[in-house]
């Protein structure tokens, strides 16, 4: 999600010219006219979304604006904990899933009724479970998976893909995703970047 820090009204846009919907579609109108035209309407001239180098003019809305800037408020429900979301936890008990861990790629949310704590778990942390557990972590897996990469002409290389096809399949199987280069101290090979071992597959189980 975006920053407060990043949102921009009248003149804070840097930009000499923006779109701007005056009712006939967007067009291109000078910054300057488009604020004289929101503020004739009692209102403010705002980015509708954060500014990116490659994006060209930014495209803007006529909207009310109060400083100091504040986010909405909106108040925070209690999400009940769902009992059919155990699994076996490293505590020994069951423990229950509650959501996206929001740090690194494949944690998960936890609570542990017994200490009264939250914390981040993996898929390979995670004993016997529900079977609701069991699609809850998939479908989490599945979203949670990295893209594919792409260069700057939206080109995607043959052995990127079978690579990322490979790291992303291993991922949803064991919930892991190292994130660093790594090689394979036998045979030299860049390893796919959800495993942090230091041995392709292939060469698992050589010793150096
Ligand atoms: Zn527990
Ligand atoms: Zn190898």
């Amino acid at each position: 999600m975006w920053s407060l820090a990043d949102f921009r009204f009248d003149e804070t846009i840097d930009a000499a010219e923006v779109y701007l919907n005056r009712g006939d579609g967007f067009e291109s109108t000078a910054r300057d006219e488009a604020i004289a035209f929101a503020h004739e309407r009692g209102a403010n001239l705002v980015a509708w979304w954060p500014a990116s180098s490659e994006a060209g003019d930014p495209w803007c809305i006529v909207a009310k604006v109060s400083l100091p800037l504040r986010w909405e408020q909106i108040p925070i429900g209690q999400s009940a904990v769902d009992e059919r979301l155990w699994f076996d936890a490293p505590c020994g008990k069951r423990d229950f899933l509650v959501g996206s861990g929001n740090t690194f790629v494949g944690r998960m949310a936890a609570w542990c009724p017994h200490q009264a704590v939250s914390y981040n778990v993996s898929r390979s942390e995670m004993g016997a479970m529900s079977e609701e557990s069991r699609y809850f972590v998939a479908g989490f897996l599945a979203g949670n998976a990295p893209g594919y990469a792409v260069d700057a002409d939206g080109e995607i290389d043959d052995a990127d893909l079978a690579a990322w096809r490979a790291a992303t399949d291993r991922f949803r199987r064991t919930g892991f995703w190292y994130g660093r280069w790594g090689t394979c101290q036998v045979c030299g090979c860049v390893l796919l970047p959800d495993t942090c071992d230091d041995r392709c597959h292939e060469h698992s189980t050589v010793d150096v």
